[in-house]
């Protein structure tokens, strides 16, 4: 059985250390997986555009689902004139990218653009991790593509995440930036376990105060005393076991 905390205060701080344990287990799940779990490496491709456009000669994007990670491998060829820039999602080409990907894609292709690039071929991989939901996203250039030439300042100026240098780990990538969707419902599913975890324990810490004729808040003695309250912590006391 679970105990329900019996006064507001004893439930406002029980959610508030839920809440803390379930940020720091969302973060520590999708770090784990970063550092751990190899990437998927089932690509399948979703989207390619390869309609010649004032600018993009060609985009094409790969997916691949794996444990606790959504990859997305991007190529695009720029062609023309800085002045010329617009911005065209690709709807029409099979599965939309994923909503994190539309805006992210925009700013590298404006800055591409900027840096005044004709015929410069872009890759990158945009990473989302966390599970169920994934809540953390990260992006790496790739400095050397297959043809073309790729700005190293413009592959530097994409890159988010940070990478690992320590022992073993070494060249792992981990994702700063949130997925808030993603993060606010791993964080609300873990913080309500974490809720529910408080509560069996304490339920049982408690009910064994009760039991040995103690406060079941603050463990005073209550032998002799007669009273509605705890005369220690002022909370309401509960009927002996
Ligand atoms: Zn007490």
């Amino acid at each position: 059985m679970l105990a329900w905390p019996a006064t507001r205060l004893v439930t406002i701080r029980r959610v508030l250390i839920a809440m803390a344990i379930g940020s720091l287990v969302d973060i520590g799940i999708v770090w784990n997986l970063a550092t751990w779990v190899d990437p998927p490496s089932q690509m399948r491709s979703v989207y390619s555009r390869v309609r010649a456009d004032e600018w993009i000669n060609h985009w094409h994007s790969d997916i691949a689902v794996g444990r606790g990670r959504t990859r997305v491998h991007s190529e695009v060829e720029f062609t023309s004139k800085p002045e010329d820039w617009k911005w065209y999602a690709p709807k029409s080409h099979g599965t939309p990218p994923p909503r994190w990907a539309a805006k992210e894609v925009e700013s590298f292709v404006r800055e591409s653009l900027v840096a005044g690039r004709s015929g410069v071929r872009a890759q990158w991989i945009d990473d989302a991790i966390g599970w169920p939901m994934r809540s953390w996203q990260m992006r790496t250039g790739i400095p050397k593509p297959v043809r073309g030439t790729v700005s190293p300042l413009l592959v530097a100026r994409t890159d988010t995440g940070i990478t690992i240098l320590v022992g073993a780990i070494k060249d792992r990538r981990m994702p700063v930036t949130p997925i808030w969707p993603g993060a606010v419902m791993n964080w609300v599913l873990y913080a309500f376990v974490a809720f529910v975890f408080q509560c069996l324990v304490l339920a049982v810490v408690e009910r064994r105060r009760v039991r040995q004729g103690f406060c079941r808040y603050c463990r005073y003695d209550l032998s002799g005393i007669d009273a509605d309250v705890c005369p220690e912590c002022g909370k309401p006391l509960s009927p002996k076991v």
